[in-house]
């Protein structure tokens, strides 16, 4: 299982974790030996600086992590949470966001809060959605980077290291990706099509825009708003607002407690919200390049077959019976209304144009 996880995550490109972890096995496993120190020190002294170095550049890390009726699973949670984040030696702190939860979390929640001042927690009056709750969380993060994970024991808090030392490689958000999902046939079948519908669309290259599990540079989260259900697409967000976008594989684990918050309906809502992102991430700005194109098309198209209509009659053809007619009429007539929506898309969006839209990355 360990070693598993190991290569898995070597597989991601984190050849440096793992050799460190192999000689911290030698070393616990090794007799003592005539020559094993002199072998181990040439061993070492040999490795390049790069490889030897371990050392994770952030000042803080907060977790958000997004709840509803998930008492069971909480304080193994966060047991495992700090468990996983000592070895790092820096501080951390976790913001619990509970959205809504009808059963004893709150209570679970506040009593962590109380023996742990490093947790923190919101706690909604009502079921607002797993967006809602990391928008908030992320509202109230201090740290400079930012970690999302799952309430229910499904994602590994013991990949918090690997994800924050990809991250430092340079990216500004990295996402977990099940590769060995432990998840009902169906909803694995189903998440394959639309993680594959996603990239095609958006033209990221990752293999699983949802998981639970996802790390950002703090600059990530203050500038993109999450909200309906558009927590399926952190990484499509923050690519088109200029982020550079990292994946690496994580370990999945069955839901433990409780059952899945979401139902059947995930799966109508959350191509719905493909179109809302891929509009307004692209178009928000610029509604003529959307509805013009669309409009001048349809527009040009009905008036080729009204043309050609016209034509005929002027050669003497009845247009009495001729279907088409009514098709180019439709498609002028929608066309100058896709035109016209354009049009007062673009005074909108002059009335309210803001510079703070624009996110800045350095200046001189
Ligand atoms: N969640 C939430 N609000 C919701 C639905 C879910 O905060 O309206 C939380 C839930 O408690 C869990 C995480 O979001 O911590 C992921 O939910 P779930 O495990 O049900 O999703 P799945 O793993 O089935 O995709
Ligand atoms: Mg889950």
């Amino acid at each position: 299982m360990e070693e598993n996880k190991i290569n898995e995550a070597n597989g991601a490109g984190n050849a440096p974790v793992r050799q460190d972890n192999e000689q911290n096995d030698n070393k616990s496993k090794a007799p003592f030996r005539k020559g094993y120190y002199y072998n181990r020190r040439r061993k070492y002294v040999n490795k390049p600086y790069y490889q030897r170095q371990e050392k994770i550049s952030f000042k803080k890390i907060s977790i958000v992590v997004p709840l509803l009726n998930e008492e069971e699973s909480l304080t193994l949670l966060a047991n495992e949470i700090r468990k996983a984040l000592k070895p790092l030696e820096i501080p951390y702190e976790v913001i619990l966001v509970d959205d809504g939860s009808t059963d004893g979390s709150l209570k679970v929640i506040k009593e962590l809060c109380r023996q742990d001042k490093r947790f923190r927690y919101v706690s909604f009056r009502k079921n607002y959605g797993k967006s809602a709750a990391l928008q908030v969380g992320f509202k109230h993060v201090t740290g400079d980077v930012v970690i999302t994970m799952d309430a229910d024991l499904q994602d590994d808090p013991n990949e918090v290291p690997n994800l924050l030392k990809k991250l430092d490689e340079g990216f500004d958000m990295v996402s977990g990706w099940k590769k060995k999902r432990y998840d009902p046939f169906i909803k694995k079948q189903s998440s394959k099509f639309f993680n594959f519908v996603t990239r095609v669309m958006s033209g990221i290259k990752i293999h699983d825009f949802n998981c639970g599990l996802k790390a950002y540079r703090r600059e990530v989260v203050d500038n993109i708003k999450v909200y309906g259900e558009l927590h399926r697409y952190m990484p499509v967000l923050a690519d088109w607002e200029g982020f550079s976008v990292a994946e690496i594989v994580v370990t999945h684990h069955a839901r433990r407690y409780g059952k899945t918050k979401f139902g059947i309906s995930r799966f109508f809502k959350g191509f719905i919200d493909l179109i809302t992102v891929i509009f307004s991430t692209r178009y928000i700005k610029r509604p003529m390049h959307f509805f013009g194109f669309l409009g001048a098309f349809s527009f040009l198209i009905g008036l080729i077959v009204n043309a050609i209509l016209t034509y005929d009659w002027i050669m003497g053809h009845s247009l009495s019976n001729r279907p088409m007619l009514f098709l180019g009429m439709l498609l002028i007539i929608v066309g100058i209304q896709l035109f016209s929506i354009g049009l007062l898309g673009e005074m909108v969006v002059r009335g309210t144009v803001d510079e703070k839209e624009y996110i800045i990355k350095d200046k001189g």
